[in-house]
């Protein structure tokens, strides 16, 4: 095997224990930050990704936690209640858990999370104030992926990055941080054409596409930076969207899943909450 492993799970947790400091620093200062999380229905996967949420948030001494709505729970209900946590100082962050139900519309219900308090960073503000190089709460998976890139210690600019998906909440965002970073960005999505050819020229390579084990290493540069954000099952197993095994004969650097991306995920989670609880009281 020739890769070496970007281990987000000892980068989360580094990430994580240097947060300590600041919590007891806020709440030296009478500031506890807190996180409300709400979770409406049952879907088992959200279920899991908000109780790594909880432990995470408890084990730094955030407050707060997860508010669990049932499926059939109106909009105008579910907006009442960001409403209500919008106007409530002790508060920090909002993240609503996606998917919601089929009966409510996503982007209307995370529009009424105020800007300040999106620690998801989904908000078309925090969204826009991205695109165009402004101040704004990153989205998580994507912040969490460029540490993994630069824990790598290989340079980004003038990098040709290449993305493979292009949702709102992966895709775009991190095409947009590494061009912020000076990357040369090719963004590839389901009617991209000749898929390899383009992914064969990254040195830096994101797949976040949902696709078990799509990315194959015929398909990667030689001494690549290959970023696995996919989280699929197979044969009931979790498994990213590279297949790992062919992939670490090509790339220099790769991250493994489960152990990379994830951990990141609610490691910036935790930042983003310290980051709006420091800024407010700042
Ligand atoms: P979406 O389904 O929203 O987007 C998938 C993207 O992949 C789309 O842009 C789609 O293109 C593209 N795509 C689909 N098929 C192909 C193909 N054959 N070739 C090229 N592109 C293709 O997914 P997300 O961005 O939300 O998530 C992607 C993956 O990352 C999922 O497995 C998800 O579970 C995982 N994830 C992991 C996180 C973590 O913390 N580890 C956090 C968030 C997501 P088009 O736009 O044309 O349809």
């Amino acid at each position: 095997m020739k890769a070496q492993i970007i281990d987000g799970k000892s980068i989360g947790l580094q990430v994580r224990n240097n947060l300590t400091d600041r919590v007891e620093a806020l709440k030296a200062r009478g500031v506890v930050p807190g996180l409300m999380v709400i979770l409406v229905g049952e879907d088992p996967a959200s279920k899991v990704y908000v109780a790594n949420k909880e432990k995470a948030a408890a084990a730094l001494g955030i407050a707060g936690t997860v508010l669990r709505m049932p499926e059939d729970t109106t909009q105008e209900a579910l907006i009442a209640k960001i409403e209500e946590l919008n106007a409530d100082k002790s508060v920090h962050g909002i993240l609503v858990q996606l998917p919601l139900p089929a009966h409510m519309d996503t982007q209307q219900v995370l529009m009424k999370i105020r800007p300040e308090k999106d620690v998801d960073g989904f908000h078309i503000y925090n969204a826009g104030a991205l695109m165009t190089g402004n101040r704004c709460i990153l989205p998580c998976t994507p912040k969490g992926i460029m540490h993994l890139i630069k824990a790598t210690g290989r340079p980004i600019a003038g990098c040709h990055a290449v993305v493979v998906g292009r949702s709102n909440i992966v895709g775009k965002p991190i095409a947009m941080l590494l061009l912020q970073e000076h990357a040369t960005v090719t963004i590839c999505h389901s009617r991209t054409k000749n898929l390899a050819d383009i992914t064969r020229q990254a040195d830096i390579l994101v797949a976040a596409v949902g696709k078990a084990c799509m990315i194959t290493g015929d398909m990667i540069k030689s001494g690549a930076i290959v970023i696995d954000v996919g989280m699929n099952r197979k044969d009931g197993k979790l498994c990213g969207d590279v297949d790992f095994a062919s992939a670490c004969e090509v790339a220099d650097f790769i991250t493994p899943v489960p152990g990379g991306v994830g951990p990141m995920t609610i490691a910036m989670l935790m930042e983003n909450t310290i980051e709006v609880a420091e800024a407010v009281n700042g």
